[in-house]
């Protein structure tokens, strides 16, 4: 009781202080929306900078930063997102857990790069429809975290809570402004080589013979495999052969050139506000409220109160935007999130990215699905098969097993089927790296396996060769 009151009270405490200034001609008096409106109400996972004038000094220079994005791209998005809720094309979204600054490098990128384009043509190729790409990367920097501390050898010290915030080193928990300057130009450089090597033929799709198919342990399953290869890879040819600029997104026309978006959970508000920009939609000329920082934006199941800062935040920016949706949502809660982020009731705007965990996705699904139809929102429906298959390994370390992720996105797939709705798309934790972190896929990774390579700074991803699995489980179901 008396930790609840002291978290009760430290949280009315937050929103009180709420890093409280204003910026630009912005007050927070103003009733109407404002990229700062977020700050009168009570925050969750809120950071608490010592140093607010460090804070003020901050803020003023990103504000001045370019944008990452434009409003173009945004409505490209935007459009694409549309065609995905109905069930027009596929959407898959992955990535990290927890960004960290060190992954912005050559490697790095290009091997997160290379698995979600692989993903994504194994997904075409079985579900016979385009596949909108948007990435974790690029600024996926402030994890939510279940408790603001953690033991670290015996000492319980601030969690890590995300390279913008604070330092993954133990002795560096104290959060500094300063990385939210870092944070914009890790992601800067990120999108930049993610741009140029797009630019460069990165994405040149007619080389799906670089996979290697080696991992897979089972004779049965690499012949299974290897067949959806040949035949993409036939496919492929005789597209290039009859000179065929065939579409691989609804907008994108080239085999060798794709749009690959961005994407980061809005947590950390300090940050998103300051890359909230005033710029003429590229349709009407009206000027509205861009996030720059990203092309879309989620809200965590951990922040998504209907009163309150994020749902705030989020209700004001034209971008694209998700929301987690897990166990706690209830469905009337669902309907009123959903009115008060998209009023217009525009398709596609909002996609719900459904988090229930294997067991329980039977118990809430069907009831979400009917309160979306009640309401008249058409929305992309995504699965989220990692966070609520979450477990502790025998060594004690967070891990997931495969089984249960399939699990759960094959559920998903059927509870939808079964109530006259789709699953449009999947979110993934992955990496294109061989980590160790998750049990299972067709490598046969043990619980034992884990400590080999096991390196994520939050939750465990899918490797290069899990996620390739993922992917060809889904086109052969679609195949059927
Ligand atoms: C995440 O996507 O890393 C996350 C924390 O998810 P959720 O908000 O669904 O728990
Ligand atoms: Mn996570």
């Amino acid at each position: 009781n008396k930790i609840v009151k002291t978290e009760i009270s430290r949280e009315i405490k937050e929103t009180n202080e709420n890093n409280g200034f204003t910026n630009g001609k912005h007050t927070i008096e103003d009733k109407e929306w404002s990229p700062l409106s977020w700050r009168t109400k009570t925050i969750k996972q809120a950071v608490v900078y010592e140093d607010k004038e460090h804070l003020q000094r901050v803020s003023n220079s990103l504000q001045h930063l370019p944008p990452m994005v434009t409003p173009t791209e945004i409505h490209n998005l935007r459009n694409q997102l549309k065609q995905v809720a109905l069930n027009k094309a596929f959407l898959l979204q992955g990535g990290d857990c927890a960004e960290r600054f060190e992954y912005c490098s050559q490697d790095s990128i290009e091997s997160k790069l290379k698995v979600l384009l692989q993903m994504s043509l194994v997904l075409v190729w079985g579900a016979r429809i385009p596949v909108v790409r948007i990435a974790r990367m690029a600024g996926q920097y402030a994890k939510p975290r279940s408790s603001p501390t953690e033991k670290v050898e015996g000492k319980e010290i601030p969690s890590f809570r995300g390279d913008n915030v604070n330092g993954y080193d133990p002795s560096d928990r104290k959060p500094n402004p300063e990385r939210l300057l870092s944070a914009y130009f890790h992601s800067a450089a990120t999108l930049n080589y993610v741009r140029s090597l797009i630019g460069s033929g990165f994405a040149d799709l007619n080389r799906p013979s670089e996979w290697s198919l080696h991992h897979v342990r089972s004779n049965g399953t690499r012949q299974e495999y290897q067949t959806i290869v040949d035949r993409l890879t036939d496919s492929l040819n005789f597209m290039r052969t009859i000179g065929a600029n065939t579409s691989f997104s609804p907008i994108s026309n080239s085999l060798n050139s794709v749009d690959l978006f961005m994407s980061h959970e809005g947590l950390l508000l300090d940050y998103e506000q300051c890359l909230t920009r005033l710029l003429p939609d590229p349709e009407t000329g009206e000027k509205k409220w861009y996030n720059v920082g990203t092309h879309f934006l989620w809200i965590g199941d951990r922040t998504r109160q209907l009163n309150e800062a994020h749902v705030e935040y989020f209700r004001g920016i034209q971008n694209p935007i998700g929301i987690k949706v897990g166990p706690s949502m209830k469905p009337d809660e669902l309907q009123n999130l959903l009115d008060i982020v998209n009023p217009n009731k525009e398709i596609g705007k909002v996609t719900l990215i459904t988090r229930y965990g294997a067991h329980q996705v039977e118990k809430y699904l069907p009831f979400h699905i009917q309160a979306v139809k009640e309401s008249g929102h058409i929305v992309v429906w995504a699965c989220d098969p990692m966070h609520g298959n979450t477990k502790q390994s025998l060594s004690g370390v967070k891990t997931r097993h495969f089984n249960s992720i399939i699990e759960e996105l094959s559920k998903a797939i059927h509870i939808h089927k079964a109530n006259n709705s789709q699953m449009n798309g999947v979110h993934f934790e992955l990496t294109g790296e061989g980590v160790t972190e998750c049990i299972g896929g067709s490598m046969q990774l043990a619980d034992a396996d884990l400590s080999l390579n096991y390196k994520t700074s939050c939750d465990p991803r899918l490797n290069y060769e899990q996620s390739l699995d993922v992917a060809f489980l889904i086109a052969k179901y679609y195949e059927k």
